[in-house]
């Protein structure tokens, strides 16, 4: 199967396959809140910190399959987030909603927009209708200039592929907002779900994403907010799904990796920065 050019939208990369041992890969870019932590300012004992996992960039996913490789979100440190992990292919970008923590990072997907190819964006109607407005000089290039993002917009509105990856998303109340959370599906099984910005869970999501492997959730701090779950919350939501595991993101200063995760119940952790989840 290989070599045979563009499938949904990917690169036929299956010789990339031996680098990615087969596996879908899912490495966590970024872990923080819309701030990061540390926070600019501050000097509480987390911010302090100088555990590695308590450097949290802003909320982002890098999934890598063997035939298609995309990022969840570019936020503002998607540049070195990319240098960081020494990414140098990206097939597709999704986005989960148009907040500035989860867009800022769009114009670095110039390096993956070689030889004038069309970047795929995936993105609800009102974030590509953001998208647009804020990168209004890529989207309306009409001829693609080198070395410039030459968008392809994609409205999503159900399921749609990546490779041989089916991804669905799942909107959720995230304040006034309606943002997407994304599943990944691999021959019919239910790898991860990505909920990185919601203060609510509906129950015909808790009921798509029931039994995944790896559920993947916004947990800002202990304290309630008005647009995301807390530590609380999070675990009552994890609680109904019945997940293999759960990794908390899109996590504040409040939560010190070392001593949050030694509170938490068993098969729930606190991902950072660079962890990677692999999905044999
Ligand atoms: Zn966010
Ligand atoms: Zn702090
Ligand atoms: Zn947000």
């Amino acid at each position: 199967m290989a070599g045979n050019g563009s499938r949904n939208g990917c690169l036929s990369g299956y010789e990339e396959e031996a680098r990615w041992g087969g596996a879908m890969t899912i490495t966590f870019l970024g872990t923080g809140t819309s701030q990061g932590v540390p926070m600019v300012g501050c000097g509480c004992a987390v911010c302090r910190s100088e555990d590695p996992r308590d450097k949290r960039t802003r909320s982002s996913i890098y999934v890598a399959a063997p035939e298609c490789a995309w990022v969840v979100d570019t936020g503002p440190e998607f540049r070195v987030q990319c240098l960081r992990e020494r990414i140098d292919r990206v097939d597709a970008v999704v986005y989960t909603h148009s907040h500035t923590d989860h867009m800022m990072g769009f114009d670095d997907l110039r390096p993956f927009c070689g030889s004038g190819r069309e970047m795929p964006i995936y993105a609800s109607a009102e974030t590509m209708s953001d998208l647009k407005r804020v990168f209004n000089f890529a989207f309306a290039l009409e001829t693609p200039v080198r070395g410039y993002v030459k968008p392809r917009p994609h409205l999503v509105d159900g399921p749609f592929q990546l490779g041989e990856t089916t991804v669905t998303p799942l909107p959720l109340k995230h304040g006034r907002a309606i943002v997407n959370g994304y599943l990944m599906e691999r021959a019919g099984r239910k790898c991860a779900a990505y909920l990185s910005d919601c203060k609510e869970v509906p129950p015909v999501v808790i009921e798509r994403i029931r039994g995944v492997e790896a559920l993947i959730i916004d947990a800002l701090r202990y304290t309630g907010h008005p647009t995301h779950l807390s530590v609380s919350e999070a675990l009552e939501v994890a609680g109904r799904v019945g997940p293999g595991a759960t990794w908390f993101t899109h996590i504040c200063h409040d939560l010190g990796h070392a001593s949050a995760e030694a509170r938490l119940p068993a098969g729930t952790r606190i991902a950072y920065d660079g962890l990677k989840l692999e999905f044999p």
